[in-house]
């Protein structure tokens, strides 16, 4: 119950120990198919380009931000905690100007912040921001965003590797130009994959790039050659093969469910978490109205040693969750209640758990 990976379920488990095949076999390709026509259903899209990056959600970052960004260009990042900042130092390393909307870690991203800054930057390519900040536990307006972008004809590029699967999510409905995620966080899938989906706008940004991607790995105009649909796939790199099967029977499990299913039940378990830790004396670091179901940060009374304390949950209690990043390190506790691990069984042991050992 960290803030990810978060536990894999045994059916998932058991996908990933099927044989190894080609990664050109026919039986695989069938599966890439499938693969992709269930990411577009969890990302709400019809984008062609809809595929698992061979990687974890860095590389789905790095992914979006090579690919659109070239050396000279502005990119509005918004950071509110670790991993707006993390996008903002691969836009600096690929050569393009970063203009930094911060806002404080617990609070969302502010619309009108990103609004200023467009507008004092005339012609910047994009504006990138994080949905779900797994770093404080805070949910920033992502169709907002991407309106405010479009206002100024800039590109939305966006971070959804905590929030897929796990809270409202509409690349298509929202017009998200470039977005990416991780297998194991809400998908409940191995780590080391990142889903990735691209507007068909973004891609012709990639299609009209002046330079080539500073990347070959991650060069989407290469990549294709391999995961694009209707094309006849050809050799790229050697896909890691189990891992996808793993991401396609999580893939499947979340189908079963229902996406709005999945959402309202981390929803139904995070309410439940959030009553028994508030009675225990541990507060919220976001404000109810901005809060992730899937990742619950809270402070934890004066006195009480950190490390210890969660050492003793995973000693005693077989329970792992997470410490602070950055500005919150040492401050709160971050508790996932991610994918197959949002569970009425996981609240109950969490809170029996951090009763006992506080
Ligand atoms: C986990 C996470 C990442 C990075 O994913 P990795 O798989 O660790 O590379 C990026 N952004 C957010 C919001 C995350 O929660």
């Amino acid at each position: 119950m960290g803030p990810g990976p978060s536990d894999v379920h045994p059916r998932v488990l058991a996908a990933c120990a099927r044989p190894t095949v080609g990664h050109l076999d026919p039986s695989f390709v069938a599966l890439m198919d499938d693969v992709q026509d269930l990411l577009r259903y969890a990302f709400k899209t019809k984008n062609t380009l809809t595929m698992p990056v061979s990687a974890p959600g860095s590389a789905g970052m790095e992914t979006c931000l090579v690919n659109l960004v070239e050396p000279g260009d502005t990119v509005v990042v918004a950071k509110n905690g670790v991993f707006g900042g993390r996008m903002a130092a691969i836009v600096e390393r690929i050569g393009g100007r970063v203009v930094l909307v911060e806002d404080a870690w617990g609070e969302p991203v502010n619309p009108q912040k990103v609004e200023d800054a467009l507008k004092a930057n005339p012609g910047a390519k994009a504006v990138a921001f994080v949905h779900a900040e797994t770093s404080t536990g805070a949910r920033s307006d992502a169709k907002t965003l991407a309106e405010i972008a479009h206002r100024h004809d800039a590109l939305a590029i966006v971070d959804t590797v905590t929030s897929l699967g796990g809270i409202e999510l509409d690349v298509d409905g929202w017009a998200l130009d470039a977005v990416y995620s991780g297998s194991q966080k809400c998908l409940s899938a191995p780590p080391g994959l990142s889903p990735i989906t691209l507007s068909d706008r973004a891609v012709d940004v990639v299609k009209s790039r002046k330079t080539p991607v500073v990347s070959w790995f991650l060069d989407l105009t290469l990549v294709m050659g391999y995961w694009g649909s209707g094309a006849k796939r050809s050799y790229h790199h050697t896909a890691p093969v189990n891992a996808i099967y793993g991401l396609h029977e999580a893939l499947v499990m979340l189908a079963e469910e229902g996406l709005e299913a999945s959402w309202a039940r981390h929803r139904r378990y995070h309410e439940q978490l959030a009553a028994g830790l508030e009675a225990l004396g541990l507060s919220y670091v976001v404000d109810a109205e901005y809060r992730l179901p899937q990742l619950n940060a809270v402070r934890f009374p004066e006195g009480v040693d950190d490390a210890a304390t969660r050492r003793a949950l995973l000693d005693r209690f077989g329970l792992e969750i997470g410490g602070g990043l950055g500005d919150l390190a040492g401050k709160v506790w971050r508790i996932g209640l991610m994918g197959a691990a949002a569970t009425e069984k996981n609240v109950a042991l969490a809170l029996a758990a951090i009763g006992a050992v506080l």
